[in-house]
């Protein structure tokens, strides 16, 4: 341990801040105190204020370079009194970093936030009954008197007690003077209730059993990633408990990460834990409350809460003993973060856990190619669940040829479709029309000029929202009322809608079939979690006959009575350049049709398409995934592309077109040539103007054994940018708008 006779420059500490600066500033300890270690919470001078900072460790790599004078250095002005990041926590900062080129502080920035929850939150008064109230208030125990001395119990605040008892302050104030309530201190981040470990699981059919005690091999084993690739229905979730069960047991300090990827899924997903382990996890995602995220972050660095239930960012959360990962959905892109540091979570929790040395375990029905190959290539372990749970057959998937068979004029469900639905209708069962398309149209057109109707300032068309008459663009967000005329040619009433979105389905099908009771899912029908579940527990429920819904309906929900899927516009996803449309289709559809069938009566899916061809339907219809798969691999093997090459963007983006071309033109003029490197690009993107600014794109392919960021810090480092334009670099780009 440092102490106060050293010499100055042995006790010089690195302080990182979260901020997006690519570096750590020197410090001298706090005055008359030791030297806090690495990943001490600090609050330092910094930038002309105090600022909450970590304490780096060299050892983790460079922080950037400068090391002034001690003679100059100032102090630390106080160590805060949070548990310090753990060590495999900073190096993973530190890896984030590099990996996604992103700058050293901007990833500490995804652990440590604002700084706020490392600093100890006061203690909340809270206020009990007392034993005897009921005496001392004797013949002033009023109605409203006794709610609030219930609501008491828990311990709450003033204010909370009020609202559950349905009184005003002034009421739980009054029974406070009167001695009847009576000041506690309540912890203002109570921990988790411990999992209770013993709990039986539920009884495993021979294939989860068999499944279940490979996962629980590859946790004693330790490290490494497994994948646990199971058919829709087969018992995913309780078969990787049981690894959860055995990472909690092997040791009394282990945490484990459960990752999923829609916050929508949250609710009955923490409930199912918790049903396993008799104490609710720790959640986190986006929807939570301000008070919630920092309990469960100062939870998860004390060590209290021992199974966290996350959003890609739960990642980033500062784990004392993280023992092992789950992700659930592995195929999902919503793992992708696109904003800020950006960064793929699937790939991320790998990484995280060969930092950490601790196993990974990959979860998907429809898993991603990435992963496929990784366990082709031996890289990965692989565990699989070929029956649906209870016996439950596979639905089975027919392609509707829409060139053959056309719906009517202004429709867009085929005759067959029509039928197949008609059928499952009179036959008291359930029905989905699946199309991935919010609001009523996706295009607006001018019937007299031609006008297509687009987002101000943006290359993104208006989508008409028939329920609430407004035209919304779905990329930048921007929206306004449909108008009456056109605003390009002022032609009235001539705004005509084109194609269908799920808004126009749900009309057809209201049309067609008055009697069944429907509903219409999509995230602006229900825009909140809760307000998707609803709809979704009230067709599992069976309150609902036939469903229109967008991908919001794809994942993990069980419909008992659901025996025939429409997928209107199976097509749809593999428009545009995207190297994985292909792979996104088949996951997409797959899990769509997967929520029709039961044991008893097998479920239906019928795919509209005009490529009946394509391999991606074929492979659905003759349920060959694994062919499908090998066809994709090939394509990819063939032309560079991940999982077999690697490719990152570089986006240049400006409210200043000129300056935007002549910087992409110094980037081009900047480049040198590299073995195993291909540059493509400058190009506009896809959606070349967005929120007023415009972009342009490159795209570097590269063998998978070059080092992708050295090549991008050599070549980005010759090409500086003015100030009005702003690049960012996308390390294995997913989304090509
Ligand atoms: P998957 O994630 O593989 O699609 P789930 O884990 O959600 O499947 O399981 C599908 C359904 O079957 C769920 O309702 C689940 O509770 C039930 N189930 C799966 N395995 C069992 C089991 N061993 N015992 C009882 N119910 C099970």
């Amino acid at each position: 341990m440092t102490n106060l006779h050293q010499s100055g420059d042995a006790r010089r500490i690195k302080v990182l801040f979260p901020t997006p600066l690519d570096r750590a500033f020197d410090y001298l300890p706090p005055d008359g105190a030791d030297a806090p270690p690495p990943g001490a919470f600090v609050v330092a001078p910094f930038g002309g204020r105090d600022r909450i900072g970590v304490v780096w460790s060299p050892d983790l790599g460079s922080a950037g370079e400068g090391s002034p004078p001690v003679e100059k250095l100032k102090r630390v002005a106080r160590a805060l009194d949070a548990p310090p990041l753990a060590m495999d926590v900073l190096g993973f900062v530190r890896w984030t970093a590099d990996y996604t080129m992103a700058p050293l502080g901007a990833a500490l920035r995804l652990v440590v936030r604002s700084g706020d929850f490392a600093v100890p939150p006061a203690a909340r008064n809270a206020y009990a009954a007392a034993p005897d109230a009921a005496d001392l208030l004797a013949a002033k125990l009023t109605d409203a008197r006794r709610r609030a001395l219930v609501a008491a119990d828990p311990p709450a605040p003033v204010a909370d007690i009020a609202a559950a008892a349905n009184v005003g302050e002034g009421v739980v104030r009054g029974l406070i003077k009167a001695g009847a309530l009576r000041r506690v201190e309540m912890d203002p981040d109570p921990p988790f209730a411990p999992p209770d470990i013993a709990r039986p699981g539920a009884p495993l059919s021979p294939e989860q059993a068999t499944a279940a005690e490979k996962l629980r091999g590859h946790v004693a084993q330790g490290a490494g990633a497994m994948l646990l690739d199971g058919v829709t229905g087969a018992g995913k979730t309780e078969v990787y408990l049981e690894a959860v069960a055995a990472a909690l047991n092997a040791d009394p300090s282990a945490q484990v990460l459960i990752m999923i990827p829609e916050i929508a899924l949250t609710l009955p997903f923490l409930a199912r834990v918790a049903d396993r382990f008799g104490a609710a996890p720790a959640a986190w995602h986006s929807e939570l409350g301000a008070a919630a995220r920092r309990r469960a972050w100062r939870r998860v660095a004390d060590g209290n809460a021992r199974i966290v239930v996350g959003a890609r960012s739960a990642l980033f959360l500062p784990y004392k003993n993280l023992r092992l990962i789950i992700v659930d959905e592995e195929h999902e892109t919503a793992y992708k973060q696109e904003d800020g540091v950006i960064y793929q979570g699937r790939d991320l929790a790998v990484a995280r856990g060969a930092r950490g040395r601790f196993p990974v375990i990959l979860v998907s029905a429809t898993p991603s190619l990435e992963s496929v190959v990784n366990v082709d290539q031996g890289r990965y372990g692989l565990a699989r669940l070929r029956a649906r749970f209870g016996g439950a057959a596979a639905p089975h998937v027919g392609l509707v040829d829409m060139r053959r068979d056309p719906p009517e004029k202004d429709a867009w469900l085929s005759p067959i479709a029509v039928q197949e639905v008609t059928r499952a209708l009179d036959a008291g069962e359930q029905a989905l029309l699946f199309l991935n398309r919010r609001g009523y149209a996706p295009v607006t057109i001018c019937r007299k000029c031609g006008e297509r109707m687009k987002s101000p300032k943006s290359d993104t068309w208006l989508v008409e929202h028939r329920f609430e008459n407004r035209l919304v663009c779905h990329h930048t967000g921007f929206s306004m009322p449909k108008p009456s005329a056109c605003p390009s040619c002022k032609a009235v009433d001539s705004l005509h809608p084109c194609g269908p979105g799920v808004e126009r389905i749900a009309e057809e099908a209201l049309a067609r079939w008055p009697r069944a009771r429907q509903a219409i899912l999509s995230s602006d029908t229900a825009p909140t979690a809760p307000a998707m579940r609803d709809v979704l527990d009230r067709m599992a429920g069976g309150d609902i006959d036939l469903l229109v819904a967008t991908q919001v309906v794809a994942k993990g929900h069980h419909f008992p009575n659901l025996t025939l899927v429409v997928v209107v516009d199976a097509d749809m996803g593999l428009a545009g350049g995207d190297l994985r449309a292909g792979e996104k289709t088949f996951q997409l559809l797959s899990q769509v049709a997967g929520r029709a069938g039961r044991a008893e009566k097998p479920g239906r899916a019928l795919l509209q398409t005009h490529q009946p061809g394509a391999p991606v339907f074929q492979a659905l219809k003759a349920a060959d995934r694994d062919a499908f798969l090998a066809a994709e691999a090939d394509g990819r093997q063939a032309l560079g592309f991940p999982p077999y090459g690697r490719l990152a963007a570089v986006i240049l983006r400006s409210k200043d077109e000129s300056a935007l071309k002549a910087t992409a033109e110094a980037h081009r003029r900047a480049l040198f040539p590299a073995d195993g490197v291909e540059v493509m690009g400058p190009a506009p993107a896809p959606i070349y103007r967005y929120r007023g600014e415009a972009r342009m794109r490159f795209l570097i392919k590269a063998r998978r054994d070059v080092n992708v960021q050295a090549f991008l810090a050599a070549w980005l480092d010759g090409a500086k940018t003015p100030n009005a334009v702003r690049r960012t670099i996308d390390i294995d780009p997913y989304s090509f708008l």
